[in-house]
């Protein structure tokens, strides 16, 4: 998960040509700006990346999968399929948006199914906000057969998949416009940032407006600018923007290494009795961020998330901690409480939120234990962690042979 990992030399270096100049604001200040433009050599690096037509960088991978939903045409009183199973994000993104949340199910790839989404279409059923979960992919052959079935608008929130790809194509491009996060814990850090992308240039140019209070960004002059949209303020600073350029630079290496330790422990601990792991649909497109463990049943995960807390390995837990991914935690969601009105109040709730039926959710989040992949581990590291893993299993499943 590790841009943090390596924040270095060519960061401050990027930082320091904006302190500069002292022009923090990714518009305009021709005079003074000394052709510095970070926001947009980050755009451009993150396309070239995931081979998008178009990024649009914004303030947090949340106002970007804001901003990909506006740019998708999803607004007030819209149905958008939803998993139970992300960063809480996901949800809050289309609330913003005006339009209300439907929680479909989830299979072993930790992401949406097609079968789970098949249960709750409805003709009102406007869209899809696809996660790509753990630095993984959706099974995107079967997802991809149902958006096109219903006709559905596809917006990928792949803000712990950036990089990650299903059969070449990357998590982000399957559908009208996708989304990446840049916080402080995922493959690559601005400290705060998201990126929108998209192949549309529709897309484009309504996130790339949206995100500025509707400015067209046409010309030199700021106040001569036009306002063909309503938006809001999700701009992103020079200084994040060169960061994210910087990190996004890096991406490649830290996959191939992501990689490498990933193999390495599912191998160690393959042959383990009772362990297996959450599926991956294309090996060759994981970003390896994490490792997705699954145990034979949520006792047991209970028992040897005990047991690595005893042995001092970091595991990320779902069910027994107040990790804020899933929907057993979201009590605020289910009732959907929060500081003013939301477009339930005027549309109505398509879904009982307290009573979903959401049944391979409840089965697989509480068999996971995902361990956060440094890509600066060494091999033994890797091996000592695997040690400790094997071990922890061990000691609460004797499994028979
Ligand atoms: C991190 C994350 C977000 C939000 O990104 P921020 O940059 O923290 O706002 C959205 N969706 C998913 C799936 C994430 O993991």
């Amino acid at each position: 998960m590790p841009g943090m990992e390596f924040f270095g030399a060519a960061e401050r270096k990027e930082i320091n040509d904006v302190l500069e100049t002292g022009i923090l604001f990714r518009y305009n200040h021709e005079a003074q700006r000394n052709d510095i433009y970070k926001a947009r050599e980050f755009e451009a690096e993150v396309a070239k990346l995931v081979g998008a037509k178009y990024a649009h960088a914004v303030s947090s991978g949340s106002t970007a999968v804001l901003c990909a939903l506006a740019a998708a045409g999803i607004g007030a009183g819209d149905e958008v399929i939803v998993p139970p199973f992300t960063y809480i994000a996901t949800v809050e993104a289309v609330l913003m948006a005006g339009a209300l949340p439907v929680f479909a199910d989830i299979d072993d790839t930790l992401c949406l199914s097609a079968e789970g989404i098949r249960k709750v279409v409805t003709a009102n059923t406007k869209a899809i906000c696809l996660v790509h979960m753990c630095g993984q992919m959706a099974d995107m052959d079967a997802i991809m057969d149902v958006v096109n079935e219903h006709k559905l608008v596809l917006v990928e929130d792949a803000g712990q998949a950036m990089g990650a790809s299903y059969k070449g194509t990357s998590t982000g491009l399957w559908g009208k416009t996708g989304a990446y996060s840049f916080d402080f814990f995922k493959i690559a850090t601005a400290g705060e940032g998201g990126i929108m992308v998209t192949n549309d240039e529709t897309a484009y140019k309504h996130a790339d407006s949206y995100s500025d209070h509707g400015h067209d960004h046409i010309g030199t002059n700021r106040g001569m600018e036009k306002h063909p949209i309503m938006g809001f303020n999700y701009r992103i600073s020079e200084l994040h923007a060169a960061v994210g350029l910087v990190q996004t630079r890096r991406v490649p290496e830290i996959i191939q290494k992501n990689n490498e330790h990933k193999t390495r422990l599912m191998t160690a601990l393959g042959q383990v009795p009772g362990v297996s792991f959450a599926r991956i649909p294309d090996a060759d497109g994981d970003s390896a961020t994490f490792m997705n463990l699954l145990m034979p049943d949520t006792e047991t995960a209970g028992r040897v998330v005990i047991a690595l807390n005893e042995a001092g390995v970091g595991g990320f837990n779902y069910w027994f901690t107040n990790m804020y991914h899933f929907i057993n935690q979201w009590n605020h969601v289910k009732e959907m409480r929060t500081a003013a009105a939301l477009p339930i109040e005027k549309f109505g709730a398509p879904q009982d939120y307290s009573n979903l039926d959401i049944p391979n959710a409840q089965d697989v989040i509480g068999r996971l234990i995902s361990f956060g992949i440094r890509a600066g581990w060494t091999a033994d590291e890797v091996d000592a962690l695997a040690a400790k893993i094997e071990a922890a299993v061990r000691k609460v499943s004797p499994v028979e042979a």
